[in-house]
């Protein structure tokens, strides 16, 4: 089994870094310092905690350059959207320093009692196992509401964003939250195991695959343990005969290619009904045509290397399968390495895997349909449930159908986005649970029930 991690350069295949795995003995002095610091942190004033979220906004918008840059080196990323993913991270903070006495705050429930009221406690040490996509903001939506409510966390990253993991322990510390409160370890998934099996470990939060969910979801089952589950998604976009274009085309190209199209809740269905299907084809093919390429390092490009040579690979198999079933490439399909050109697939059909699966890349499969209903029930004909959105002037209609939609979150005239005011998650096969918002800082507390009669 192998004991270090070595982090690729995705653009130029130069190998960054190596590091060594933490051996069992250095796990249990990290589970057992945060175990120690826990008992000391639950017992600071909300106030406190909040407090430290100001000089955590303040470093990373300081830091913002480097962090974006580390992020593009390992994985990929076009900088100018690592810029804004730690300029997003800092907005985190902000919504959780001011709120997060509000949200803890105990809730009073009138009763026959002279006093009931819910009280929200910490649970203990957390472990978050967390993907290489948002590198921070995905660590950071799951750290700063569970650490403001009173726990302590620990995070095992996405290998190949070692760096970045690393990174986000020193801004803990260089902010002034305890030693332990915040902690990366480098840790294999026998490991993990190992760790969720420790009665020190209290709940899970996982963002990732399927596969992934699958298993983290079987051991923390296995010992009772809470956990969130983050997964992959398959969003559709409705377009509609009505769709203003000229309005809303940009954010719909947006919606499917950002972070080079590996996002959880990117668009990546676009169910269009046949009145505007080959001007809406027409018009995303002119917009990713436009799109800059490049070195992700420069600050004008758009879209560059996935962050594996082997999820290109995967992607362009996902493709390949389809083709072989008749989907037809309307553009790219090109691979090169890790890059994999932004691609429009036509003529798909639900038991394509372009359809089927989640393809993480820039890939949009476009589907012609007769009409809104047939729209409505293919946007929902996907083992996925992270979200939906739909394009369309008759915003009563879409209101009127929120109850069809199974997924964790569904918008009209807008791409489906996380924001720190609004929860964010998932059903089905996307996993449960919710980050964000006050449904988040909730998800990791001991809903206790206080009687005092
Ligand atoms: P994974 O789900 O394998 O990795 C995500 C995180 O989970 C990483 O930290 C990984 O660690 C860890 N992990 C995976 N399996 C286990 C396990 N059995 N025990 C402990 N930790 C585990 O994502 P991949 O990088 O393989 O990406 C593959 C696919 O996942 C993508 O194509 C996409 O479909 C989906 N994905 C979805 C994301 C989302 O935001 N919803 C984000 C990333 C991927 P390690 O790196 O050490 O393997």
């Amino acid at each position: 089994m192998a004991t270090t991690i070595t982090t690729q350069n995705p653009f130029n295949e130069k190998p960054l870094n190596t590091y060594s795995l933490f051996t069992e003995k250095q796990l249990e002095t990290v589970l057992q310092a945060s175990q120690n610091t826990f008992l000391t942190w639950r017992e600071t004033k909300i106030k406190q905690r909040c407090k430290l979220l100001k000089k955590l906004k303040a470093l990373l918008l300081e830091r913002k350059n480097d962090y974006a840059l580390l992020m593009t080196q390992e994985m990929g990323k076009p900088i100018s959207q690592g810029v804004a993913e730690i300029e997003k991270c800092a907005w985190l903070c902000d919504f959780y320093r001011k709120n997060g006495e509000d949200f803890l705050a105990d809730d009073m429930i009138k009763t026959e009692a002279h006093e009931s009221f819910i009280s929200y406690d910490p649970l203990g040490v957390i472990l978050s196992i967390m993907p290489w996509n948002y590198p921070f903001w995905q660590v950071l939506r799951f750290a700063i509401p569970t650490i403001t409510a009173g726990n302590t966390a620990i995070l095992k990253h996405a290998s190949n964003v070692t760096g970045c993991a690393l990174e986000i322990e020193k801004l803990f510390k260089d902010v002034g939250f305890p030693e332990g409160c915040f902690t990366t370890i480098l840790a294999n998934h026998k490991q993990v195991e190992t760790l969720i099996n420790d009665s020190r470990i209290k709940a899970v939060s996982l963002t990732g695959s399927e596969t992934a969910g699958r298993k983290i979801a079987e051991i923390a089952g296995k010992n009772l343990k809470k956990c969130v589950l983050e997964l992959g998604g398959n969003n559709a976009c409705i377009v509609l005969n009505d769709a203003d274009l000229d309005t809303h085309i940009n954010t719909v190209v947006t919606a499917r290619m950002q972070n080079n199209g590996q996002s959880c809740i990117a668009a990546k269905r676009f169910i269009v009904e046949e009145g505007i299907y080959d001007t809406f084809v027409q018009k995303f093919q002119d917009k990713i045509v436009q799109l800059n390429t490049g070195n992700p390092e420069d600050n004008n490009t758009e879209i560059s290397v996935l962050a594996r040579t082997d999820l290109a690979e995967e992607l362009e198999h996902q493709v390949k399968e389809s083709i072989k079933q008749g989907a037809i490439v309307s553009y790219g399909n090109k691979r090169m390495n890790a890059y994999y050109q932004p691609t429009i697939v036509t003529n798909v059909t639900p038991e394509m895997p372009v359809f089927k699966e989640e393809t993480f890349g820039p890939v949009a499969a476009i589907i012609k349909v007769k009409n809104k209903e047939e729209a409505y029930k293919m946007a929902s004909l996907s083992k996925f449930g992270l979200g939906c959105m739909v394009f369309t002037k008759d915003t009563e209609d879409a209101l009127a159908r929120i109850s069809q939609i199974e997924d964790g979150a569904f918008f009209i005239n807008e791409m489906v986005k996380s924001d720190p005011r609004l929860p964010f998650g998932g059903t089905k096969a996307s996993g449960f649970g919710r980050e964000l918002s006050k449904e988040g800082i909730l998800e990791f507390v001991n809903k206790k029930n206080v009687y005092l009669k």
